[in-house]
């Protein structure tokens, strides 16, 4: 039993009294390449990594579903009889959220049984490795078993996301909940955010002698939820000008015909899109044909495209990809929606070290506030424990 395993018994004890049915676990993700495509219909690479959101559930005799979590000292009751999008708000949101979600995609939800959930994490929640899809692909993996509703993976991780949409309000796609239901050891999952195919892609760091370095800059700006508003809406007024479903539907062979059509600010938004879609590509094959130390590249190509075209970088997140490249690494770029959070650091093994050195003395130096530095690995996606 790991130690969350371990915390998610003993929580659920403490809080409810006697012992669950079972544990379940799902993990957070991290976006390697393929940013602000997955509204344009286009290609992203995440994969699951080695920090999880594990729950402890019973179910009950009666209607009753109870929530809680190490995050909070509250105990949060909502009946299934009534249960509606709009009656759930903070964090209970998002794991009773999937509970409702499940009934749209055909759970019998008249007849189903409540239940107690207790629900620990080392997911660092708001730092861009998506503690949200780990909480509501869990919640949907044992509500899945519990209720012997026979789903599957492709299908829960579009439960999550309409949780995620309707009953917290967030209206993000679908990449978080895929890495999290549908992550493999040492893969990334290449989804096609149009037709929501995926492929398991190895990315083999290991017999390469490289990590994944995550650097947590801390900042959150507040102008993230415009920002990604307002980027959202350049993307389809692209697509529109351009007489296109999505920008998914254009190549770098149309970016000539966008330059003449477009105003500067909206053909560089859209030049980010068909050129991120087009490395996400690039980085599948490169990973296939010559392994991962040969993907720096794309990575670098990617934070410039976003901090100059898509503007969605910050100081911190430029300094940091800057510093880590500085000391050895093979690629870096900000990660995640932007305006704050994560960069990550494609980084060798014995370089770890004097990386996360560098990026904290380079930090200090500017007057930053320390960032977090940790190493995450591909892992499994969500399951029972045990
Ligand atoms: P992230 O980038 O980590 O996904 P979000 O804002 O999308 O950030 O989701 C974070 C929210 O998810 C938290 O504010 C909280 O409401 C909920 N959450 C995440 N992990 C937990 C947890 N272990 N227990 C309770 N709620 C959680
Ligand atoms: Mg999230």
């Amino acid at each position: 039993m790991s130690a969350l395993d371990s915390a998610a018994t003993a929580g659920f004890a403490k809080r409810f009294a006697g012992e669950p049915d079972g544990l379940w676990s799902a993990p957070g993700r991290v976006n390697l390449i393929g940013e602000h495509t997955d509204y344009n219909d286009g290609f992203v690479l995440p994969f699951a990594i080695d920090r999880r959101t594990v729950i402890a559930l019973a179910a009950r005799s009666d209607r009753l579903m109870r929530v809680a979590s190490s995050f909070s000292d509250e105990i949060v009751e909502v009946s299934l009889d009534g249960l509606t999008p709009d009656i759930l708000a903070g964090w209970s949101a998002y794991p009773l959220g999937v509970a409702w979600a499940l009934g749209e995609f055909g759970a019998p939800l008249s007849t189903v049984a409540g239940f107690d959930v207790y629900i620990v994490s080392d997911v660092p929640i708001g730092a861009g490795l998506s503690s949200s899809a780990a909480i509501e692909s869990a919640i949907a993996v044992a509500l899945n078993d519990v209720w012997g509703l026979g789903f599957d993976r492709r299908t829960l991780a579009r439960v999550g996301q309409l949780a995620e949409n309707r009953a917290v309000g967030a209206p993000t796609g679908i990449m978080d909940q895929s890495a999290s239901l549908l992550g493999e050891k040492d893969s990334a999952v290449f989804l096609d955010c149009r037709t929501l195919e995926s492929e398991v892609v190895p990315l083999g760091f290991d017999a390469a002698g490289l990590e994944l370095l995550i650097i947590d800059t801390k900042v959150s700006h507040e102008h993230s939820t415009g920002g990604y508003a307002s980027r959202r809406a350049s993307c389809e007024l692209g697509a529109r000008l351009l007489g296109v479903d999505s920008l998914r539907d254009l190549g770098v062979v149309d970016l000539a015909r966008a330059a003449e059509l477009l105003d500067d600010e909206t053909f560089r938004r859209v030049r980010h899109v068909i050129t991120e879609n087009q490395r996400v590509l690039d980085t599948v094959r490169t990973l296939r044909e010559s392994g991962p130390s040969a993907i720096g590249a794309l990575l670098d190509a990617s934070h410039t495209s976003m901090r100059d075209d898509f503007e969605i970088s910050v100081p911190e997140l430029d300094l940091a990809v800057v510093a880590a490249r500085g000391a050895g690494a093979v690629g870096a770029r900000m990660t995640g929606g932007g305006f704050g959070g994560a960069a990550i650091a494609l980084t060798p093994h014995e370089l770890i070290p004097a990386v996360t050195a560098a990026v904290r003395s380079a930090f200090a130096d500017a007057g930053f506030g320390a960032p977090d530095t940790f190493v995450v690995r591909a892992a499994d996606g969500a399951g029972r424990e045990g």
